[in-house]
Parts: C-alpha cells; sequence; structure tokens
C-alpha cells in the first residue's frame, strides 16, 4: 500500500508537469530562471494548512516557512535564516504569520505533558500563555480559550518577528507590513486578524531599537 501511494505521489508529479506545459510551453523554462516573491509566508507544519493552495497561489509566489506552530524563535538559526533572506535578499514586502484553530502545538502547550524535546519549544506557547494569562483566564469556555490562545500566539510571533533588527532595518528603507491571520480548518476560512502593526513596531523600537 505504501509503495501504491507513492507511486501515486510520482504520477501525480508527471501529470501537473503535463497540466502546466500544455497551459504555457515554457512555464519551466521561465520558473527556472528565479524567483521573486511578494510574501513571506511563516506557517504551522500541521498537514492541514497548505500554505499556497489555501491562498491560491502559484509557484514562485510566496516564500515558505513552516514549524510546529508557526513559532518566531530569535535563538532559532533556521526561522531566523529565512527571514533574513526574504527580507534582506528576496526583499518581500508582506511578512505573514499563519496560526490555525484546532493546532495541536498549541493545544500540547496548554497541558503539562512531558513532551521530551518538544518541551523547550512549547515553553514559547508557554510564555505566550502566561503575557495574556489575566484575558485567558476569564475565558471559562475550553474551546474558546484554546482559540484564543491561537490567536494571541500569532500576534506574539508577529511582536517577535518585528524585534529582528532585519525586519526595523528593512522598514526604515521600504514599504513593509507584518500581517496576523488564522486559518479556520473548520471552515476552510482565511482570517485577518488586523494586528496594529505600526503601533506594535513604535512600542518595540522603544525597547529592542537597533542601529
Ligand atoms: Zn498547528
Amino acid at each position: 500500500m505504501a509503495s501504491n501511494y507513492l507511486d501515486r505521489i510520482f504520477e501525480n508529479n508527471r501529470k501537473w508537469i503535463q497540466d502546466k506545459l500544455s497551459l504555457q510551453p515554457n512555464y519551466f523554462n521561465e520558473l527556472g530562471k528565479g524567483q521573486n516573491p511578494e510574501f513571506l509566508y511563516i506557517g504551522c507544519a500541521d498537514s492541514r494548512v497548505t500554505a499556497e493552495e489555501l491562498m491560491g497561489l502559484n509557484p514562485g509566489e510566496v516564500f515558505v516557512h513552516r514549524n510546529i506552530a508557526n513559532m518566531v524563535i530569535n535563538i532559532d538559526l533556521n526561522t531566523m535564516s529565512v527571514v533574513e533572506y526574504a527580507v534582506e535578499h528576496l526583499k518581500v514586502s508582506h511578512l505573514v504569520v499563519c496560526g490555525h484553530y484546532a493546532c495541536g502545538g498549541v493545544k500540547a502547550a496548554m497541558q503539562s505533558a512531558d513532551l521530551g524535546i518538544l518541551n523547550p519549544w512549547l515553553r514559547c506557547i508557554r510564555d505566550v500563555y502566561r503575557i495574556h494569562k489575566d484575558e485567558l483566564n476569564t475565558i471559562e469556555d475550553e474551546e474558546k480559550k484554546y482559540d484564543r490562545l491561537v490567536e494571541l500566539n500569532v500576534q506574539e510571533q508577529c511582536v517577535n518577528l518585528i524585534k529582528t533588527a532585519v525586519v526595523q532595518k528593512a522598514y526604515r528603507q521600504r514599504e513593509l507590513t507584518v500581517h496576523g491571520w488564522v486559518f479556520n480548518v473548520h471552515s476552510g476560512e482565511l482570517i485577518d486578524l488586523n494586528i496594529d502593526f505600526e503601533g506594535i513596531l513604535k512600542e518595540i523600537m522603544e525597547i529592542y531599537h537597533l542601529d
């Protein structure tokens, strides 16, 4: 069964090539020339939250980074390299952190189980809970609290993104915006949390200002 499943993937790929070429014979020649995406998308690794498909974007249109619970952790060399490359070299003008309801990473952080190597990663989500515990503790319904923590986590990861030197430097030189979105896996809807980018930036620059 596993090998049939893998065969299907390679078959799909051959069909995909044919579909692309039938619409545009030089499609792959163009694709091979390079990328110039407008967006950096940082999302969850969850298999249900596919970046390009849910946004209806094509190859070349979005630079994607995914990890458990769409975290932006300043000592994570992987995420920081992606952000540096996207902002400094690809010069993307929109940076998106996209969370999703029913996020297993956020759920795990709400519980006290010992999850081994995941502990330090989840601790960063628990920090979000701590920062917003006054608000979260007023929500009695566990599902609503869970949804709200997903949203607050997105907001805090946007803050982490804005704290980076590369984002602050780029903001002074050109148009650049950070967006916080949530994907509703129950309805398929993409929700803009309308985070106050300028306000957060101003507040952050007072403390985290970098020359
Ligand atoms: Zn998730």
